[in-house]
């Protein structure tokens, strides 16, 4: 006896012990392998002249039997080797939809087989034994692959007629498990989970003493289904049994295309991303049918980038089976194809976004950084088609807005303003901001990094000018108090000159923007502070905002700032020291040399 690999063993151990109220769905999972395996034959039969097979002979054959307490699922699809029976039973080779080590392990079982099809595994929560019969096509040895449980698994020669695989089930003992050889049941399990199959499943019906095999499933795949005809389970089962998420989708999308290009097509918008979606493991793509026959498991070209969140099948006769990837870039059908769908996807979510908003909401939490991403993304060259997904938090709504909203809700102002940081709290105490919002302005509040590269890329949304209100292109002054503060600044230029000495910034200067506090960062040029952070944050980055010290003309610091000038000009370097680290806090900066700012201000504590 073999033991199973260390993944495979902790699936098993939760297979066994499954106290998972959905054990049906043990039955999906073997007749979607069958069907998988049908497929690869098929496909392969149809670009490999020498593969000779009938296609209406195809089928998935269900019999329960019990007396001896057996289920068994058989297909005359590809098959297995010896080889392949090892490798695909006996461990979990494929990491990707079970990854144990992550965020899964703690969660419960019932959870994990919530979150990703389980497969083949699935078959032990009801059953005490599993049997594997298999021959690959082409091949002249069957073998047998079985398994009680957690201990392990053995692998023998044996005998078998037709190449395909027979997967047979023992069931339970208990009396729960009944169900599980109950004709009437199984029949109602295949037609609730399994009636998208495109090949047959069939049973055996006795019919005038005769026993006949009877087609279970409609085999008419969804997607050529009427959509008057199709209930909203109907397309949400559908969702959760091929793309392996048991949470409902945010919505659906049927496309029928006919005339010149003919296609039919199911979208899928996930209402929440996959643990791997933010990462490069992640892969996007439809599904990709000719006629029925799958081609391809995630055609990458049908879907652009930034709506890579999508999930679904494309199926159309005017695809020849026999194109390859290479081929597939190049093929104007499926460019057509591709732009239709985006445009599809585009219109469902502005839908969504003005019908909806519950659900756009969900949307964006899951996908709004992919959005954001898409406009800041080949130098911005999709920011149109974009931009009006785009929402951000409004200071005054206290709550997210489009951009149309934003100015629907701000028709006096000449810009759309925004200021950026950790979180909307965060922002909304930075100096600049609390000024801003006691006159009553709106601000952005952005707290995503991304946030202002997206802004700098579209530069103006309607003839309006994105604004960061903490770097200097921005006031609030009026005429009066501007020449007022110019005047100030000549006047202590001299003053303002020495403290800019020992730091490092561009400018040192007073200001009116702040009310009650003394200081505040701003910027000049075309990196702000916000992106300074967001840049240095990664790998081998050294980029310097030019940065910009004001200080409030108004606070009381200013007299204790102009009797250090008189008196004692290395004290008022050490002042400034301590009120440009003080403004660099506040910005959520990081401060060089903490030592030498703590003993400064132990310094002055202690006179
Ligand atoms: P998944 O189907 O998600 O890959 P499973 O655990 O259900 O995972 O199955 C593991 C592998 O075993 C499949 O990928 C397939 O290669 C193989 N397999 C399972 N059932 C069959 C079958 N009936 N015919 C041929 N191969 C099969």
């Amino acid at each position: 006896m073999k033991e199973f690999k260390a993944e495979s063993k902790r699936l098993m151990e939760l297979m066994v012990n499954s106290i998972y109220t959905n054990k049906e769905i043990f039955l999906r999972e073997i007749i979607s392998n069958a069907s998988d395996a049908i497929d690869k034959l098929h496909y392969q039969s149809l670009t490999d002249k020498k593969i000779k097979v009938n296609k209406d002979d195809f089928a998935i054959i269900v019999k329960p039997n019990k007396e001896n307490r057996t289920l068994v699922i058989s297909d005359n699809g590809i098959g297995m080797t010896k080889e392949e029976l090892e490798k695909n039973l006996g461990t979990i080779a494929k990491s990707g939809s079970f990854d144990f080590k992550n965020e899964n392990k703690k969660k419960e079982n019932i959870d994990i087989i919530g979150q990703f099809g389980v497969g083949f595994y699935s078959a032990f929560m009801v059953a005490s034994k599993v049997q594997v019969i298999s021959k690959a096509y082409n091949t002249d040895e069957a073998y047998s692959w079985t398994s009680s449980g957690i201990e392990g698994y053995e692998i023998k020669k044996c005998s078998k007629e037709t190449y395909g695989t027979d997967i047979i089930l023992t069931i339970k003992d208990e009396e729960e498990y009944n169900c599980y050889l109950d004709e009437f049941e199984i029949k109602s399990l295949i037609k609730k989970y399994s009636d998208y199959i495109t090949y047959p499943i069939k049973m055996e019906e006795k019919k005038e003493e005769k026993i006949e095999l009877e087609t279970i499933n409609s085999l008419i795949p969804l997607w050529r289904r009427n959509k008057k005809e199709i209930t909203l389970e109907e397309y949400n089962t559908f969702y959760s049994d091929k793309f392996f998420d048991y949470d409902k989708p945010l919505s659906h999308l049927h496309i029928k295309a006919e005339g010149l290009l003919e296609y039919n097509s199911l979208i899928y918008i996930p209402s929440h991303a996959s643990y791997d979606y933010y990462t490069k493991e992640y892969e996007k793509g439809l599904q990709l049918y000719s006629n029925g026959v799958l081609i391809m498991e995630k055609c990458a070209d049908l879907l652009p980038d930034y709506y890579s969140f999508a999930k679904g099948v494309v199926d159309s006769p005017d695809l020849s089976l026999n194109i390859s990837r290479e081929m597939l870039q190049q093929n104007r059908v499926l460019k057509t194809i591709a732009s239709n769908i985006e445009k599809h996807i585009k219109s469902e979510l502005l839908n969504m976004l003005k019908n909806n908003r519950e659900d756009y909401l969900k949307f964006w939490d899951a996908f709004g950084l992919q959005i954001k991403a898409g406009i800041y993304n080949d130098f911005g060259m999709n920011k149109e088609k974009l931009q009006d997904l785009l929402i951000f938090y409004s200071s005054k709504k206290d709550k997210l807005v489009t951009l149309d909203e934003y100015l629907e809700n701000n028709k006096d102002e000449k810009d759309i303003y925004y200021a950026c940081g950790n979180t909307v709290e965060q922002i909304k105490s930075l100096p600049q901001v609390e000024t801003f919002m006691a006159k009553d302005k709106d601000i952005l509040l952005c707290s995503n990094y991304l946030d202002e590269f997206v802004f700098k890329t579209m530069l103006k949304y309607q003839d309006k000018e994105f604004k960061n209100i903490c770097s200097d292109n921005v006031d609030v002054e009026s005429e009066e108090e501007k020449e007022q503060l110019t005047k100030l600044n000549e006047k202590n230029q001299d003053m303002l000159n020495l403290m800019k000495e020992s730091l490092d910034v561009k400018e040192v200067k007073f200001t009116s923007r702040l009310t009650n506090h003394p200081v505040c960062l701003s910027s000049t040029g075309q990196i702000s502070v916000e992106m300074e952070k967001v840049m240095n944050s990664m790998p081998n980055n050294n980029i310097n905002a030019e940065k910009i010290l004001e200080i409030n003309y108004k606070h009381k610091i200013v007299d204790k700032l102009n009797s250090l000038y008189k008196k004692n000009k290395e004290e008022l370097k050490k002042y400034s020291k301590i009120l440009y680290a003080q403004a660099r806090l506040i910005e959520g900066l990081p401060i060089e040399n903490p030592t030498e700012i703590t003993d400064l201000i132990c310094d002055i504590l202690s006179k």
